[in-house]
Formats: C-alpha cells, structure tokens, sequence
C-alpha cells in the first residue's frame, strides 16, 4: 500500500515509521521544514522509547520518507492519515483548522482514488465535514472514501502500543472501506473494531472521558482518605483487587496533564452542550483536576509556611515518564505558583528541558542531573515518576538538600521507607511524615 500520513508529531510519526516497519510504503508530510529536515536526515524531533532505531532503519531501507511538498505526498497515495493536532480553542471546542487545512490540501493534490482516514481526535460528525469538504474540491473522475480511525496510543510508550494495542477502532460508511484499512493492520494480530464513523468518533472521546474520570475519582478519594486517616494506596489496592474496577488510573496524584485528557475532556462537554446536555458528571472531573494541580503548592505551604526566596527542587517537567512532552503538564502549574510566591527554582528533568523552556524561559533553571536540583534546594517537589527519581535512594534527599521536605505528588516512596530518615513527607491522600 502506498500511504501518506500528514502530521509527524507524536501521532503520525509513529504511525509512519510504524506502517513502514511492517511493509508499507509510507510518505509522511509536515508543514514544519525544521522537522522534515531532522527526519530527512534519520533524527527524530520528539523523544518517544525505541522510535529513533525504527525511523533509521525504515528511512534507509527507502520504505518511509519525509516531505513539505503536499503534490509529491497526496498525488498518487492510497490511503491517507490524517495525524494533525487539535488543540483546544478558548471555549473548549476542538480546533479542527490544521484537519480541514489538510483536508483542502488533500482535495486540491489528490490525482487517484484514495481512502483519507482520520487518526487525529475529532469531534463527532468532523469526518462527515471532511468527506463533504474534499468532495466539493476534487478533481471530478477521483473517488473518495473517508473513515474514522481514532488513535489509542501513550506517549512514552508509543511503539508497544502500536503493535500490542487493546484494540484498532474503524468506522467506515462501507464494509469494503473497513476491509481496506483491516487489512493494513491484520499483521498486528489486535482485535478490530469495525463500526459506523461517528460512533468510532465517539469512541475515542469516551475513552479518554472514563480514565480521566478514574483518575478524578481516586483524587477525590484522596482527598476524604488525608481528613480522616486512611492511606489512599492501601483504599485503592483494596478497590482495585475487584476485577470489576481494576488497579489501573486509580493513582492519586497531582492529576493529569498532557496533550489528550485536558482538552479531550473539556470538548466532550462542549460536544454535548451542543446537544443541549449539561455533562455534569466530566464538569466535576476537570474542576477536581483543576484542584488537584494546585493541591502541591497549597501542601507545601501549610507546611513551611511562605515560600518567598526559598529555594525548590522541582523534580520532573513532562506530563508524565518517559517523554518530552510538557503539554498541560501539571509540573508547570506548579511552577507558575511557586514563582507567584517568590521561590526560586531549579527543575530537573531527564529529556523534557528543551520543551519546558519554551514555555518557561529564563524564569527557572534548569538541569538533567537530579543532584543539582537538589543540592542546598529547602524544598522537593516531586512531579512527574520517572523511573530515575522513583528509584532516587530516600537518603539522597538528606545528604543534598539544605532542608529535606519533599512533596511527592507522585506517592513515589512507600510510607515505611520514609519513616526511617529525617524527612518531611507529604504526599496525596496519605498521613503527613515529620
Ligand atoms: P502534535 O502536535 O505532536 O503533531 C501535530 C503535527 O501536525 C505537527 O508536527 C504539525 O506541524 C503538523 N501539522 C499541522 N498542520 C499540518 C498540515 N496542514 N499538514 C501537515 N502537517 C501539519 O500532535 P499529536 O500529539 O501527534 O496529536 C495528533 C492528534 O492525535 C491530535 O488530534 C491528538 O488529540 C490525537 N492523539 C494524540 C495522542 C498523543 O498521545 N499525543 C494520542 C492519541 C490521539
């Protein structure tokens, strides 16, 4: 199959290196020219585990390419992706500019039959508006077919879920259309999901709403289990032993962030505004996120008092482990706060520095080495569980920082551990350790 996937972000470009890895040829298009020349030349601009071997490899074996150029990407392709962002507008709604700007492109460049498959995360009835789009500015003689393909993968661990996802949704209008695309993803041996396009629309929205709704609820839990005396691992453990719940997404902490949750969420209460349905029940999930991301600093406080001048080792800036993506990442709402009320910080994250500074500038400082973060640091605040400070050794804290208070917004280190060092301990949803 010839494929082009428009958007090398974290999406396309793992779905293209990906495509390409089991025989595909595959044509990825950017608007970036910075981005196309560092994949032109087998580097990749995202930090994502095990893709920048699969781009090398694929890129020289001349199954997947890297192109600006929409005449040479969408002229004689097969199938198209279309991976690009939607971001939230300021009301919440989803931007749908970049899917409709591709869309035109396509129309405009398009010389064969093509089947355009959006990966990208769309509200309901979008492909619809896709369909009738490119359909009004094709050729005439070119036949068109769209399908709803929503992209399930993590950041951080986006190779494994390309070949080991739960399940591949694809909402087509035809059963051929649906066996096009199944037959591009039956080597994966995952189970297919063949449904109709909104509801596959409809799908990935749902999804997104139930674990942020998990995460909001063990938040909550939190909360109560701090007032009175309860320990929310040992609550969550006891709840998640039922299959009918499970352990996953029931982590306290200080909420979620990234890319997907945080504007996937506020669309899907606009989307049913827009049927005249208050969401009342996802409302109070994005209002206890919202709380929850401030909850660190607020905990800090109470603890040493005013933070004018001290000086705070924030540990972690990406959304979560294991990428570079900083995107709504509660570390800079934390951040935000704390040069609010005066402090002085130095961040510490493994490959998210180069992000975060493009959103923070000069305001903090910055550094890969956690011992630097810390060193005569009077606060420790812990954001993001990456497998380095997950596995930091507790005395660590005591022999660097000038005062050893940590706020683990993460619940990185078991209670037991920490009662044997001089440590303030505080944490989500567990008893304070003086
Ligand atoms: P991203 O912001 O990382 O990448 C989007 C890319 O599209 C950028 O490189 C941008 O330059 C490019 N682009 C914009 N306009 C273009 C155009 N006209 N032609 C070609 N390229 C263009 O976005 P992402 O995180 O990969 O997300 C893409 C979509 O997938 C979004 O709808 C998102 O909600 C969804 N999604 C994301 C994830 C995730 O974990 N990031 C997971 C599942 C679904």
């Amino acid at each position: 199959m010839k494929i082009t996937v428009a958007g090398t972000g974290y999406v396309g470009l793992t779905t293209g290196v990906c495509l390409a890895e089991i025989g595909h040829h595959v044509t990825c298009i950017d608007i970036q020219e910075e981005k196309i020349s560092l994949l032109q030349a087998g580097l990749s601009p995202i930090y994502e585990p095990r893709l920048k071997p699969l781009l090398i490899k694929n890129l020289s074996s001349g199954r997947l390419d890297f192109t600006t150029n929409p005449q040479y990407a969408y002229s004689d392709a097969e199938i198209i992706f279309i991976a690009v962002g939607t971001p939230e507008n300021d009301d919440g709604t989803a931007n749908l500019d970049d899917v409709f700007a591709v869309a035109r492109s396509i129309a405009l460049n398009i010389e064969n039959d093509v089947l355009i498959c959006t990966k990208s995360t769309v509200p309901v009835g979008t492909n619809d508006r896709i369909k009738h789009l490119v359909h009004c500015e094709k050729p005439p003689n070119v036949h068109v077919e769209v399908a709803s393909n929503p992209e399930f993968l993590r950041e951080g661990s986006a190779i494994f879920d390309f070949f080991h996802g739960d399940r591949i949704v694809i909402g087509a209008s035809h059963p051929q259309v649906a066996a096009v695309l199944e037959q591009i993803y039956l080597p994966l041996k995952i189970p297919i999901i063949k449904t109709d396009i909104r509801s596959a629309e409809m799908i990935k929205y749902v999804s997104n709403a139930f674990l942020a709704t998990k995460i909001s609820f063990i938040n909550e839990i939190a909360f109560i289990c701090e007032q009175v005396g309860a320990n929310v691992e040992e609550v969550a453990y006891g709840v998640g032993q039922d299959k009918r719940i499970g352990h996953r997404f029931l982590r306290a902490g200080i909420g979620y962030g990234g890319s997907c949750f945080p504007k996937d969420t506020k669309a899907l209460v606009q989307l049913s505004g827009n049927v005249k349905h208050k969401f009342e029940l996802l409302e109070a999930v994005i209002k206890v996120n919202n709380r929850q991301q401030t909850i660190a600093v607020t905990k800090v406080k109470g603890a040493v008092g005013h933070l004018r001048g001290k000086k705070v080792a924030l540990m972690g800036l990406s959304f979560k482990p294991n990428t570079d993506d900083v995107r709504e990442a509660p570390s800079l709402t934390i951040i935000r706060e704390l040069l609010e009320e005066g402090a002085v910080i130095t961040a510490y994250d493994p490959v998210a520095l180069t992000n975060a500074q493009l959103v923070l500038g000069d305001t903090i400082e910055y550094t890969t080495e956690i011992r630097v973060a810390l060193t005569n640091a009077e606060i420790a605040i812990i954001a993001t569980e990456w497998d380095e400070i997950v596995q930091l050794p507790l005395n660590t804290y005591v022999e660097y920082m000038k005062e050893a208070v940590i706020m683990d917004g993460r619940n990185c280190y078991p209670l037991e551990e920490v009662q044997k060092y001089p440590i303030t301990y505080l944490s989500i949803g567990r008893p304070m350790i003086t």
